[in-house]
């Protein structure tokens, strides 16, 4: 077969593998056969990249990523929808409905929780898809649709041009699987499916879309050139053997029956895979839809009935606290087990102290639940009348269950977090950021190599990374003793990086790479920054308060202090190392004596040396300064007789720090 014939005919067979596993949830194809496909397909592609096309199976993994979205104006507008909340207003919309035609037959569908786009097809392919925007006007998002792989490329026997609405939505197993992950990774959750799915399809990187699976169900033909039909229902089956996945529909005949299939859809939600947050019901006569026209808002023969959440009562049995990996103090409500909204639940989040006290809950109270986006569990109220007596408010602790250091309110308020630096809960989190690039830049410590030291126990704190043997560490490659060798070299040769680094790698809140170089050459040494005062620290530009308050919380934990002092043992490098323009002691010559607690006598050295000055070993005519520490012996004594002045060690610090 020629080349240009076998691609054409790998395209199909894999499109059709595609619709009978996303749209027909009836998979024939082996996957092993279908990776098989995909391959040669890929391959030929490659060799012949003139028969390539950009609606091949073999592009649905996402494609380059966009600067911005262009806007699209919809040939066909998306109108949004009446909404109707009661049975008796449902059953007003039929009867209103019923009077304007001569025989009203409704569909009713699911409404599914996501957000409309338009998908538009130009002589049977995929051309271009939007969101709705503001109904009018749409962001063209067709490189994220693509990764849909429900979404038809290729229509048999379509006609020139045809347009689609549907619903793109995020399935509710793909929205737990993405949430626990991102709180793995420390990222903020998705509140619910719809808006995962509405930040997913408005990535501007397609491969970041195609990661998320998300889904469509169509749900209305909006335009279908030179094509004719009488209802609703005769368009969803069309699309349906056009190959899209097609929104469930019943079709009824009065008021009463509308209301039974409404029923029937509120009955059956749970076990859908997809959110719904009510049923759509629209009249079916297509000539009888023109005839009723639209409101500026909505048409008139279509309505949204919207079901009130469900909501359950049960009791708070104990509250728990967890420690994530940002160290955040999350309380959580263990609840006697309770079936809501399809699943058993047994445990809903209380945010933190902030909500606990506003809604006064406690434990061994009785408090009304649901559902938030109808997937994660959430305390209403509390029914005060069945609050058992003695019950006590609940406080957070004022120390990390995980590791007992201090917690501090979060800077903007709301949060408690663990200030342990080398609390557990934090642990791989905080040594990914020791070691990241703009920290103390040791390549070869990947994230999965951090927590397979750690499961062997051999990273209890950032420190530990300058204690690790090869030994304990080459086990984890396959190559063993090469990568283990490179790695020990690259800790190595990390220990001499700049201060900068090392105090943006301690993790200090707010305290950025721009900051941690600004404190280093401020302050010079470690030890200089560690004794100064919240004076000191926001008298630097860079520095807030806020954030001053941060470092001085930081270093008075005993963690900390160990941590430093275990970094100091291994030999890191304590000094900054940075170009300073400073010369403030230019051609001044110091002299130490005596025991200096804040500084070694290099780390001196290093700080007279940096603002240009030089330290000498004796006292002469020459000699600017004398700092003399305790029990200073004969030096200060000559310097005395010379008239030399003398500092102090905390002056010789203020001149450093000025
Ligand atoms: P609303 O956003 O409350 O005005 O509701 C209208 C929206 O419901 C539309 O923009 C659609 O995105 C969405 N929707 C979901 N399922 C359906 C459906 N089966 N029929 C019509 N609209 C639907």
């Amino acid at each position: 077969m020629e080349p240009k014939e076998r691609i054409a005919q790998l395209m199909q067979l894999l499109d059709e593998a595609n619709h009978q596993y996303y749209v027909l949830d009836d998979p024939r194809m082996p996957d092993y056969e279908y990776d098989r496909l995909l391959r040669e397909l890929e391959e030929l592609e490659r060799q012949y990249p003139q028969y390539a096309s950009p609606l091949s199976p073999t592009q649905r993994v996402g494609g380059k990523a966009l600067e911005q979205f262009e806007e699209v104006t919809h040939a066909v507008p998306l109108e949004s929808l009446q909404d109707v909340f009661s049975p008796e207003e449902l059953r007003e919309f039929v009867l209103k409905t019923e009077e304007g035609v001569t025989e009203a037959v409704f569909c009713v569908e699911p409404k599914v929780d996501g957000l409309s786009v338009a998908l538009e097809y130009i002589d049977g392919k995929f051309f271009r898809g939007a969101t709705r925007g503001d109904g009018r006007v749409g962001e063209d998002v067709t490189e994220n649709l693509k990764t849909i792989r429900s979404i038809p490329m290729v229509l048999e026997g379509a006609p020139r041009r045809l347009i689609v609405r549907g619903e793109v939505y995020m399935s509710k197993k793909t929205f737990e699987k993405l949430n626990a992950q991102r709180e793995e990774q420390g990222k903020p959750l998705f509140a619910n499916p719809r808006n995962a799915a509405a930040g997913s399809l408005r990535q501007l990187d397609p491969k970041i879309a195609a990661q998320r699976q998300l889904d469509i169900l169509v749900f209305n033909l909006q335009l279908a050139e030179g094509k004719s039909f009488s209802t609703h229902g005769e368009t969803l089956d069309y699309l349906r053997s056009l190959r899209f996945p097609v929104i469930p529909h019943v079709l009824c005949r009065d008021a009463g029956q509308v209301w039974d299939a409404v029923v029937q859809i509120d009955a059956d939600r749970y076990a859908l895979p997809y959110d719904i947050d009510g049923a759509v019901i629209k009249l079916d006569s297509l000539a009888d839809r023109t005839i009723l026209g639209s409101t500026a808002k909505f048409p008139r023969w279509a309505a949204a009935y919207k079901y009130p959440p469900e909501i359950k009562s049960t009791v708070v049995r104990d509250i728990v606290v967890q420690v994530g990996r940002t160290g955040v103090l999350t309380p959580k409500a263990v609840v006697e087990p309770v079936r809501l909204a399809g699943t058993t639940v047994t445990n809903a989040t209380l945010h933190n102290q902030d909500f606990i006290v506003q809604k006064d809950i406690r434990i061994g109270d009785t408090v009304r639940i649901r559902k938030a986006g109808e997937i994660i569990p959430e305390i209403l109220e509390v029914e005060f009348d069945k609050r058992p007596e003695g019950a006590v408010a609940y406080h957070l602790p004022d120390k990390c269950p995980m590791c007992g250091a201090d917690v501090v309110r979060d800077d903007d308020g709301a949060f408690l977090r663990c200030t342990g630096a080398s609390c557990p809960a934090q642990l791989a989190r905080n040594i990914a950021h020791f070691v990241s690039r703009d920290a103390m830049d040791i390549e070869g410590l990947g994230s999965s190599i951090v927590e397979g030291l750690i499961k062997l126990g051999h990273l209890s704190s950032p420190a530990d990374i300058y204690y690790l043997t090869q030994e304990d560490i080459q086990g984890l490659w396959k190559s063993g003793t090469t990568a283990a060798k490179k790695l020990l070299s690259a800790i190595e040769a990390s220990k001499g990086q700049d201060l900068g680094r090392l105090i943006y790698g301690l993790g200090i809140r707010q305290v950025g790479a721009k900051a941690g170089k600004a404190l280093a050459s401020a302050f010079g040494t470690m030890d200089a920054l560690m004794s100064a005062s919240l004076e000191d620290l926001t008298a630097l530009p860079d520095i807030g308060e806020i954030t001053a308050r941060n470092i001085l919380e930081w270093f008075s934990q005993s963690q900390s202090q160990t941590l430093i002092g275990r970094l100091r043992e291994a030999g890191v490098n304590f000094t900054s190392t940075q170009e300073i323009t400073d010369t403030r002691f230019a051609g001044k010559t110091f002299v130490l004596t005596g025991a200096l607690t804040r500084f070694t006598r290099d780390e001196a050295t290093a700080q007279i040396e940096r603002f240009g000055g030089k330290a000498a070993g004796s006292v002469s005519k020459k000699t600017s300064f004398v700092v003399a520490g305790e029990n200073a012996g004969s030096k200060l004594k000559k310097a005395n007789e010379l008239g030399i002045p003398v500092l102090t060690e905390e002056e010789f610090l203020q001149m450093i720090q000025e």
